[in-house]
């Protein structure tokens, strides 16, 4: 985390830099106050949550007043945190859980979302994690669709040390693979099965009947602990409406917010947050294997500040 917080001040991060230079002018004009709302909507934090905080900024800095730049830094701080939302939950769910006929269940994440978002890189990373901790992971190559994703999903198995389920059919059934995957998983008394999906947003009741194809099977053998959907940081508001449509019709439960060191735009967990109504569990910081972080908000608005 503190990686986190040194990759985010390195990006530029100048949102929080640029937002607390004009915070702390003297005198805030409405220019002042025309150029902290556009530094946040070009930062991508949405136009909601801007307009919410310019006013809770505006309202504390009329009752309390702005004495000197550390004030102006812990009000800015502490109205960054009630943004990005510390009471959402943010824990993944990881834990073998016990079927109804008392035997224990791999605990099954899917992981969903627009091919090139960083999916099968989540997937290969979050297994790691998990190793490190030492649980036992099966990995579950569901995306059929695109021919080399299942080789690179299997490369990031060996590198970790997981086993790999897959098809040697391009095109092959996804639900057949991820249902393979799960059972082999419980088979072998795995604690985790990852399922990595293809990302085709063709339109949204083909989706729709795939996910939820994919989400039928799999439950057949063990419950889904996690949907992760996979997001973009990079994509601004393209991406936004890409994972609308995921975030309806996949149950998801979280998001990942990968390419966050390629942004300056922290911003946009909030936006994710709020226009999507899910908590960012996971930050992707690089392309390494150790670049997958837990998303912690006072390390991310620290980050910010730099
Ligand atoms: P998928 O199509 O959704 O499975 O996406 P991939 O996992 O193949 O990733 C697409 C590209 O994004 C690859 O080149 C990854 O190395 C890269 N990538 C994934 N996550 C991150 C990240 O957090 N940071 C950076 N810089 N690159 C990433």
């Amino acid at each position: 985390l503190a990686r986190l917080r040194g990759r985010l001040a390195r990006s530029g991060s100048p949102l929080g830099a640029r937002l607390l230079a004009v915070l702390s002018r003297d005198h805030l004009t409405e220019d002042d106050w025309d150029e902290l709302e556009e530094t946040l909507l070009l930062a991508d934090v949405g136009a909601g949550p801007t307009g919410e905080l310019i006013d809770a900024l505006r309202t504390e800095v009329r009752v309390r007043g702005i004495q000197d730049p550390a004030a102006a830094r812990a009000l800015l701080r502490e109205q960054l945190v009630a943004l990005v939302d510390p009471s959402l939950d943010r824990s993944l769910a990881t834990q073998p859980v016990v079927g109804d006929d008392g035997e224990p269940r791999p605990a099954v994440v899917l992981v969903v979302g627009v091919n090139g978002t960083g999916k099968t890189t989540t997937v290969g990373k979050l297994a790691r994690v998990l190793v490190a901790e030492g649980r036992t992971v099966v990995l579950g190559a569901a995306d059929t669709f695109r021919a080399a994703a299942a080789d690179q999903l299997e490369t990031w198995g060996s590198r970790v040390g997981v086993p790999t389920v897959r098809s040697d059919r391009d095109g092959a059934d996804p639900a057949a693979v991820a249902f393979d995957a799960v059972r082999t998983g419980r088979s072998t008394g795995a604690d985790v099965v990852l399922v990595d999906t293809a990302g085709r947003l063709q339109n949204k009741a083909g989706l729709m009947d795939e996910l939820g194809k994919i989400t039928r099977v799999i439950t057949r053998e063990a419950p889904l602990s996690e949907v992760l959907l996979v997001l973009d940081a990079t994509t601004g508001q393209n991406g936004m409406n890409q994972a609308r449509v995921f975030a309806e019709v996949a149950g998801v439960t979280g998001v990942v917010l990968t390419k966050l060191d390629g942004t300056a735009k922290g911003g946009i967990v909030v936006a994710v947050q709020r226009e999507l109504g899910l908590p960012v569990k996971l930050v992707g910081l690089g392309e390494g294997a150790d670049d997958l972080a837990p998303f912690d908000v006072d390390d991310f608005v620290d980050g910010l500040l730099g």
